[in-house]
Formats: C-alpha cells, structure tokens, sequence
C-alpha cells in the first residue's frame, strides 16, 4: 500500500502519526442503561479506529466498539484515558476530557 498523501509505502508513511498530534479528542461519559458508564471518545480524523479502539482496549482493559467515527469504551476512563491516548502517539494537550 502506498499512502496517497505522500506517496511513500505504508509502513515508512508518518501522515497519521504526524495527524494524530493536531487531532483534537473529545472524552465523555455517557450513562445507559441501569446507570452503567460508557467512555466515548470522539474527534479522530483520518484515522483506523478499529486500531485505536483495539489499542485502548487493551491498554485501559476493558470492552469497547467503534460507532460511527467515535469510539465507545466500556465503563469511566477519565482518570487514565489521557495518558493511554498520548501513549499512542495523540497530543495530551489537544484532549479534551
Ligand atoms: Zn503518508
């Protein structure tokens, strides 16, 4: 695969990890049913949500589903969540919690 952005092969290609320090994250908790929390986190562009949901799961070990371009976290994970996000490449300054 070649990135269409700057024409260099996938694996040499920083054009998502270079977006991923302007993306600017939104982390709210929703309640749903029966009062359980869901940590949603909401603002990625041009990014492969299916791995970063991947990727939170297991650094915050919990359950979780990509909806849409959100990204839907079982239970609240206010407390770590910055420091999983920027773990992975996100800027802590651009997350909004
Ligand atoms: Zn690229």
């Amino acid at each position: 695969m070649i990135c269409p952005k700057c024409g260099l092969p996938e694996e040499l290609c920083v054009c998502e990890d270079m977006s991923k320090r302007s993306q600017k994250i939104k982390v709210r908790i929703d309640r749903r049913k029966y009062g359980k929390a869901v940590t949603v986190v909401d603002g990625f562009e041009h990014a492969n949500l299916q791995n970063i949901a991947k990727d939170l799961k297991q650094r915050l070990a919990c359950g979780g589903t990509v909806k849409e371009d959100k990204v839907e976290l079982q239970g609240d994970h206010r407390q770590k969540i910055v420091s999983a996000l920027s773990g992975m490449g996100f800027d802590e300054d651009m997350i909004d919690t």
